[in-house]
């Protein structure tokens, strides 16, 4: 992935910093797009992912929709050139001001997430003299095999609700006179890899939608969330995640009525691999049983193996030493849970010597903080 040209230019640069290849970018989106019109399928871009403005204006300027998480988001959504009525807003804790946001900019629907939520988006609708337009978040208690803090569609955790609910928020909604149900929505979980929980997915919403038929409500809108996950262990053999089988899943599972759209929320499966880490090796140190490379950039700066556990590709870029060695990679941050990996093998590695954290596009820069009050990373953007 990276030249010898560009690892010169590395080089000139303070770490640590992001790099993304927009080339890359590119071509993930331009495969997006081709098999949602081919599909007829509506993705909305989850911005949580990655949030940085020139990445949002690629991402807007092939047709995506934007789906939100929060009150910002939205206007961030609208500032990067996605279209108010192709933004969808999600999120349990939705406050007043952010809801306030979304009815003025006239944003395409609301996820709600409670029967509270619904009470409070109706009377806020009312006070701005708008309708608004919602899909219910439902729980289809489908496995997503994934990481603990990222499956979400279970009866139990604190997103949207479990079909016993639903009679009681359709008969809230019929006295909710500035509410509009339009549809119903779905996320099971985070870097799913195995495609037969979307599979399993589809016919738990036919299901939902008969239920909703036999009710006699017509619903236009059915949104599957997003979750399709990524090759964090070859970034290199799968640099763009198999959207031709996650897409044809839904083509050929999802039963559809002729007047409904299915939508789509991506995140991580859009910006994770064009996304690296690049950061600097400070000091080798070496413990009783092993030898620590420490680098400039801690989970201030990439919190996923912290907070996930996660798995990133680790690779000294600069080492032109042929003998391995076998490092555990940490930050500076005075944590113990401050590490990017354990026991990985490396080219003998060196102060100074640079070292990319693979496929970092996704949950990576947006998840940046001031602990310690270290240096965040700047990004840097280079299309090759
Ligand atoms: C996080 C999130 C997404 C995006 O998930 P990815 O795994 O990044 O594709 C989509 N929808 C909702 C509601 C989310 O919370």
């Amino acid at each position: 992935m990276f030249d010898n040209q560009l690892i010169e230019k590395f080089k000139t640069l303070e770490t640590p910093f992001y790099y993304y290849d927009l080339a890359l970018l590119h071509r993930t989106l331009a495969k997006v797009k081709e098999l949602a019109e081919k599909y007829r399928f509506h993705v909305h871009y989850a911005l949580k992912a990655n949030s940085n403005d020139k990445i949002l204006k690629i991402i807007s300027s092939y047709g995506l929709g934007a789906d939100c998480v929060s009150g910002n988001e939205v206007l961030k959504a609208l500032a990067t050139g996605f279209q108010a009525d192709h933004v969808v807003f999600a999120g349990v804790g939705k406050s007043d001001k952010e809801i306030l946001t979304a009815l003025e900019k006239d944003i395409f629907c609301f996820n709600c997430e409670s029967l509270q939520e619904i009470q409070v988006i109706n009377e806020l609708a009312e006070k701005s003299n708008k309708i608004a337009s919602i899909a219910i978040r439902i729980n289809p208690n489908v496995e997503a095999n994934t990481h603990q803090y990222i499956t979400t569609g279970k009866e139990e955790n604190k997103f949207g609700v479990n079909m016993a609910e639903l009679n009681e928020i359709l008969e809230v909604l019929k006295n909710s006179t500035f509410i509009k149900l339009v549809g119903i929505h779905f996320h099971i979980g985070s870097q799913i890899q195995d495609l037969e929980n979307f599979k399993n997915l589809c016919f738990r919403v036919n299901e939902i939608q008969e239920w909703f038929t036999a009710q006699n409500i017509r619903l236009t809108e059915i949104n599957v969330g997003g979750g399709l996950g990524i090759n964090y262990h070859q970034p290199d053999l799968e640099n763009i995640a198999d959207f031709d089988s996650y897409f044809s899943i839904f083509n050929q599972y999802l039963k559809v009525k002729p007047s409904q759209r299915i939508h789509f929320e991506l995140g991580r499966s859009i910006v994770a691999q064009c996304g690296s880490l690049i950061s600097k090796v400070l000091y080798v140190k070496k413990g009783t049983n092993k030898q620590f490379a420490i680098l400039d950039a801690g989970m201030n700066v990439l919190i996923r193996p912290a907070l996930y556990q996660a798995y990133h590709k680790i690779e000294n870029i600069t080492s032109t030493s042929s003998e391995r060695a076998t490092y555990d990679v940490v930050g500076p941050i005075c944590e113990s849970a401050d590490f990017f990996g354990k026991e990985v093998s490396l080219p003998i590695t060196q102060r100074g010597d640079l070292i990319a954290i693979r496929s970092a596009g996704a949950y990576g820069e947006v998840m940046m903080s001031d602990y310690n009050l270290k240096e965040q990373a700047k990004s840097v953007l280079l299309a090759m």
